[in-house]
């Protein structure tokens, strides 16, 4: 039964994914129906429990069990390998921060505001910090500051999460406020459910007597006529009284097609304000502050080694950086740059994981035509120091390799192959020359891996 569930598992994750996550895994048996599975340590526990089980179920149900059910346990030897010195010991859950109290609207479990998305966990950088001084300004005075407060930004960048840190902060200090978070898609079927239902009547007192109005993705309004009409009532009537509501979008009102003019024009009220893409540090200093939050610890190169191949997406970012702990602990090895590159060489671009340090050498020594053991001799000549260090700068730029792999490499401490790095940096920002020479080499690498 096991290998039939793993067939099927396999079939619908990466490789990458399967060999790193379910290697390992033995089936224990079936306990009242219930599958259980030995899993090698409590992080990858609660790994499976968050990432695998509707999966994992699902195989089951294909296989033709009626009412799938599968649960966890930690295998006691790799648990005991797991407290070995020098391991690293991530987090088991990342245990989520007591959330304050929110006061529900009609139903229980209606506001579900996430723990985690607090002012405190949000790194302010060049990219945000508008908005996260809107943010903190409505939060501070609720229907005062901005009304509405309308952020747009792409996917992934923490448009939900400054709703929810505004939501927690009202509710810390006003905790009789009415908030509520929704879905634009919620919202949409708490609508359609009520017309079914005929309990119109109910569904506008539920969304009038709301303090603190949060609707996520209000793009979604789009070609929804019914929708739009209905919160257009929702949005004068709470705007009437000085409740605040915050928008998120994935674009501003102007680009949201068929939305109606006099909506378009309340979301443009209050404050439109947009979240960019981090630059590299701030997405260092994302990365620094979720594994503080998971109490894991992580050297400064991994967290750059990942900030700079994971450009995009904040989401994206943060899940590299859960697979790079994660492997590193199924494997019993401590969190590294060249462990961290074998973790995520999925999502990195192939050649920047194929190229090899001596391809490099061999290419830069080919196009200055020296020798690449010139390179890596001892020669203080002018024509050998510029190759030699375009050399080791290529082979940063293109490859995971740290400093001291490097330094090795070369048979230099890893503080001059820094210093060579900065120099050529710098020589290849003054120089256009330099420039055109380096984008040429790396094209060159980068095309034909040799
Ligand atoms: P969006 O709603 O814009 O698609 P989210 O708010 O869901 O994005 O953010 C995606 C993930 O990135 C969340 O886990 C969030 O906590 C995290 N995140 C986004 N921006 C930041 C930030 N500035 N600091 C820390 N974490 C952030
Ligand atoms: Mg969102």
């Amino acid at each position: 039964i096991w290998s039939n569930i793993l067939d099927y598992v396999r079939q619908n994750i990466s490789d990458v994914e399967y060999h790193t996550w379910f290697r390992d895994v033995k089936p224990l048996g079936v306990e009242q129906g219930e599958l259980i599975l030995g899993v090698k340590n409590a992080f990858s526990q609660e790994w499976f429990k968050s990432h695998y089980v509707k999966l994992i179920e699902m195989a089951m149900r294909d296989m033709g069990a009626q009412n799938p059910k599968v649960n966890f346990q930690v295998l006691p030897a790799v648990q005991d390998a797991m407290l070995l010195p020098g391991t690293p010991t991530p987090a088991p859950a990342p245990e989520p921060r007591p959330a304050p109290a929110v006061h529900m609207v009609t139903e229980p479990n209606r506001v579900n505001l996430n723990a985690k998305y607090t002012f405190d966990n949000f790194v302010v950088g060049p990219n945000n910090n508008l908005a996260h001084a809107a943010a903190v300004a409505v939060a501070e005075s609720p229907g005062r500051a901005y009304n509405p407060l309308f952020i747009y930004g792409d996917v992934g960048l923490g448009k939900t999460h400054l709703m929810h840190a505004v939501g927690h902060f009202v509710s810390e200090r006003h905790p009789h406020m009415r908030i509520e978070y929704v879905s634009t898609e919620s919202f949409t079927n708490d609508l359609i459910n009520a017309i079914r239902d005929d309990k119109m009547t109910a569904f506008r007192n539920r969304y009038r007597s709301i303090d603190l109005l949060l609707v996520d993705d209000i793009q979604f309004l789009a070609g929804k006529e019914r929708t739009q009409e209905e919160f257009f009532h929702t949005f004068n009537a709470l705007h009437e009284n000085h409740k605040q509501i915050i928008l998120s979008s994935d674009r501003p009102p102007k680009d949201i097609e068929t939305l109606e003019a006099r909506l378009r024009s309340r979301f443009e009220w209050g404050l439109i304000t947009d979240i960019q893409s981090p630059e590299f540090e701030t997405r260092v200093a994302i990365l620094k502050m979720n594994a503080e939050i998971r109490r894991i610890s992580v050297p400064q190169d991994v967290l750059e080694l990942i900030a700079k191949h994971v450009t995009s997406n904040i989401r994206e970012l943060e899940g590299a950086l859960m697979r790079v702990v994660a492997f590193a602990s199924l494997n019993n090895v401590e969190v590294n740059r060249s462990v961290a590159a074998k973790a995520l060489s999925e999502i990195f671009t192939p050649n920047t994981v194929q190229l090899d340090m001596n391809d490099i050498l061999r290419s830069v020594a080919n196009f200055y035509g020296v020798t690449p053991e010139a390179l890596k001799g001892t020669g203080r000549a002018r024509e050998i120091v510029i190759p030699r260090q375009m050399a080791m700068y290529m082979i940063r730029e293109l490859t995971t390799h740290s400093l001291p792999e490097i330094g090795q490499f070369f048979s230099r401490d890893h503080s001059t192959v820094l210093y060579a790095i900065q120099k050529m940096t710098e020589q290849i920002q003054k120089d256009t020359e330099l420039t055109k020479v380096a984008q040429q080499l790396s094209q060159r690498l980068k095309q034909s891996p040799m």
